[in-house]
């Protein structure tokens, strides 16, 4: 008996289903490092295994959750019930003209940077401490301080996701909703997948990548596991007071305000932080809001 030999090319492999939900014990899904049981892990190579694991968790009662790199996540319980879904999207930047970039989700925001600087470009050069992916830069309108006023969207034309089977493309004013809040930013039926950026040309005196990461090491504390700002809304004085205050394994940072280090492998200390903060925002009648998004 002759076998057919099996020819896979590109665009099939792109319609292949990847359905795979595994039970996995893991420390990496969180910049937070910490380890939890995830009852259902997956990935998402195309839009296809998207709508299949939407399909079996709406059948099976599960919520969702889509993520980048996890540099904004925290994870709450020892065993995670919510299906994981990795962003396993093609990499790609593609050059169109006039300045303008298409790249795809799944892209760091560090490939993006670097593409940028060698080809003479504006970017959100700020952006360059920070471990995300372009997915979750773009849910989460990531960018510098409040008082700064400039994010991601600075430069963005367009964004194209997937949701209840279609692929839409929304322009900028769009999208964004308020300070690291977009219209993606906790929503989970919605998987970016890519992005249009506009950018201006520009001229260098010094790599403004190594600049900020001068600057990161300088003012933003990386000694231990963290997911950088925790509190997108807060009362400095109070999270200024809180500084260097522990809870077990985890602490508030001496060093970076509204900034909690990590050397727990599970993150009770760092929710009992997180109450603490809260609390004393409650009780001094003053505003707090949680910019890290929590899972369980
Ligand atoms: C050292 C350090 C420094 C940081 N500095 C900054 C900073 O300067 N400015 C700033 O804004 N943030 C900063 N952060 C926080 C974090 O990096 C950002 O929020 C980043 O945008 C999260 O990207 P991610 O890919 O890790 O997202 P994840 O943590 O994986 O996910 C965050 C959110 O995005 C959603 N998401 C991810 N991918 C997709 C997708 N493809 N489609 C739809 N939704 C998606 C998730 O569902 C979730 O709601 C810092 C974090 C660290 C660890």
């Amino acid at each position: 008996m002759v076998k057919a030999k099996l020819n896979i090319n590109k665009d099939d492999k792109a319609k292949m289903s990847h359905f795979k939900i595994e039970s996995l014990t893991l420390n990496n899904l969180s910049h937070y490092k910490t380890q939890h049981h995830f009852k259902r892990v997956g990935e998402i190579h195309n839009i296809d295994d998207l709508s299949e694991y939407c399909r079996w968790a709406e059948e099976n009662n599960v919520k969702i959750y889509i993520i980048g790199n996890g540099s904004n996540t925290l994870f709450v319980k020892k065993n995670i019930q919510t299906l994981i879904l990795k962003n396993k999207l093609d990499k790609y930047i593609n050059p169109l003209p006039n300045n303008r970039l298409e790249v795809s989700s799944s892209v760091s925001i560090m490939e993006v940077l670097k593409y940028c600087y060698q080809n003479s470009l504006e970017s959100f050069y700020y952006l360059a401490s920070v471990p995300a992916t372009i997915g979750g830069a773009l849910a989460m309108n990531a960018g510098r301080g409040r008082s700064y006023g400039c994010t991601i969207y600075d430069f963005v034309e367009s964004v194209t996701y997937f949701e209840n089977g279609c692929t839409k493309t929304l322009q900028n004013s769009e999208i964004v909703k308020a300070y690291r809040e977009t219209i993606f930013t906790g929503v989970h039926s919605k998987l970016i997948l890519s992005v249009i950026f506009k950018f201006e040309l520009a001229e260098f005196k010094e790599n403004p990548l190594t600049s900020r990461q001068v600057w990161a090491k300088e003012h933003q504390d990386n000694i231990a596991p963290n997911c950088g700002s925790v509190f997108k809304t807060a009362d400095f004085r109070i999270l200024n007071k809180l500084k260097g205050f522990s809870i077990g394994k985890a602490k508030f940072s001496s060093k970076t305000t509204n900034w909690i280090l990590n050397k727990s492998r599970n993150s009770y200390c760092i929710l009992l932080l997180i109450r603490l903060a809260k609390l004393v925002h409650f009780v001094t009648g003053k505003e707090i809001a949680l910019e890290i998004i929590e899972i369980d």
